[in-house]
């Protein structure tokens, strides 16, 4: 007999916890890996920042905060949005919670009903499909491919929409291709979306500080549909926060009343010291912020230039997050050692064992021809990686 819900078997295992146990065998063993598949910024969190919470702590900040948020922080996101995204929302449009992961539960909980569909972009970031699988929905994955910038067209949008769909989730910048959908292109996929008004998009703005060409425009900001766009950010990527756990969304008034309700009986508001740490970030400097972006700039250069030199390696120059997601599939159907490489699992196995570098197959982001590699580690790891790779692929 199971002893687990059907629910609970039916949700993977993350694809990286196998790499991460093989990796620290191989480091047990004193083989030095190098680890290019975190999903995270390898700095600490400012000092302002940090100094905010301790002086929460002194402050007694100690009590359950409201579930949605203390009103002063959902009065700084209403500005942050005002400031940095020209869209005008009231407080009680917003509503934080533990990281972006688990906005985006929320809203998905409180809008998809078994059966409907949920429209997944390809690549897309892994926790999307489990949360969706959660709710009883199902997804429709639509592929893209590197030659159109792993963005989906119009075209494909409006095919992809049956009388099921009832959420579409959009990321950008991307985790996993670095790809950054501009204005024009939003305000083309925004047509389609106005024909369906009865289609919510989950908008998820969580690199919107990294980005490295142009600006950062929002969904949101195509007034025609903006009730049908719910936005998400968090701190996480943009104050180097992952840790503390705070995220937010923007969104019709009555989703923010059933997201609350949701919120309320499962965990309450966010740890109260968090959102004063919060706080700091979205009204205090952002030149941390900024000193961040720019090192993982000169971080993406030297890692696109180096790949783009390897034979048989297709690249898209990343304009946003810190992943590169080349596609190796031209590699397929070669072996070594007597280890044949045919697909992007193959390929991320026979690195960690050739060339002692971790990285994530595309088969984790529904896109097998490529693999991730997160360059939010430092310049010298990044240099000694990318000729380790180069001799293990020749
Ligand atoms: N959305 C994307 C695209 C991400 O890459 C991540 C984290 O990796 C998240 C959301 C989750 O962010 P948070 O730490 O705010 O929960």
């Amino acid at each position: 007999m199971n002893k687990l819900s059907k629910l609970i078997s039916s949700l993977s295992e993350s694809e990286t916890i196998a790499m991460t146990r093989k990796s620290n065998e191989m480091r047990a063993k004193g083989t030095e890996v190098i680890s290019m598949s975190l999903g995270e910024p390898d700095f600490p969190t400012p000092q302002h920042i940090k100094d905010a919470a301790k002086r929460a702590i002194d402050n007694d900040y100690s009590h359950y905060a409201p579930v949605a948020g203390y009103p002063e922080l959902r009065e700084a996101i209403v500005d942050k949005f005002k400031r940095e995204n020209n869209l005008s929302y009231e407080p009680a449009n917003i509503m934080v919670s533990n990281g972006a992961k688990h906005t985006i539960t929320n809203i998905l909980m409180a809008l998809v009903n078994p059966g409907d569909e949920v429209i997944l972009p390809a690549p897309y970031w892994v926790s999307y499909r489990e949360m969706v699988k959660l709710t009883g929905g199902t997804y429709r994955i639509i592929r893209t491919n590197i030659e159109q910038n792993f963005k989906i067209s119009p075209r494909q949008l409006d095919e992809a929409i049956t009388k099921k769909t009832k959420v579409v989730i959009l990321n950008s910048p991307s985790n996993p291709s670095g790809a950054v959908y501009t204005e024009k292109e939003l305000r083309e996929l925004a047509i389609v979306i106005k024909k369906h008004p009865g289609i919510f998009v989950i908008s998820d703005e969580v690199y919107e500080h990294i980005i490295y060409e142009g600006s950062h425009f929002s969904l949101a900001q195509t007034d025609e549909i903006k009730e049908q766009v719910i936005v998400v950010n968090s701190v996480s990527k943009s104050f180097a926060m992952t840790g503390w756990r705070v995220g937010f969304m923007a969104a019709p008034e009555w989703l923010v009343k059933s997201c609350s309700n949701l919120q309320g009986q499962v965990t309450s508001g966010v740890n109260s010291v968090a959102q004063m740490a919060a706080l700091e970030a979205l009204t205090g400097p952002m030149d941390e912020t900024v000193k961040m972006r720019d090192i993982f700039l000169k971080r993406r250069n030297i890692i696109s230039k180096a790949f783009e030199k390897i034979d048989g390696v297709k690249v898209m120059v990343p304009q946003g997050s810190f992943y590169l997601f080349p596609d190796v599939s031209a590699l397929f159907g070669r072996s070594f050692n007597g280890n044949l490489v045919s697909n992007s699992d193959d390929l991320m196995w026979y690195l960690l064992e050739e060339a002692h570098v971790a990285a994530v197959s595309g088969n984790a982001f529904g896109t097998p021809e490529c693999i991730r590699f997160s360059y939010a580690t430092s310049e010298e790891n990044i240099v000694k990686a990318m000729g380790r790779i180069a001799d293990a692929l020749q």
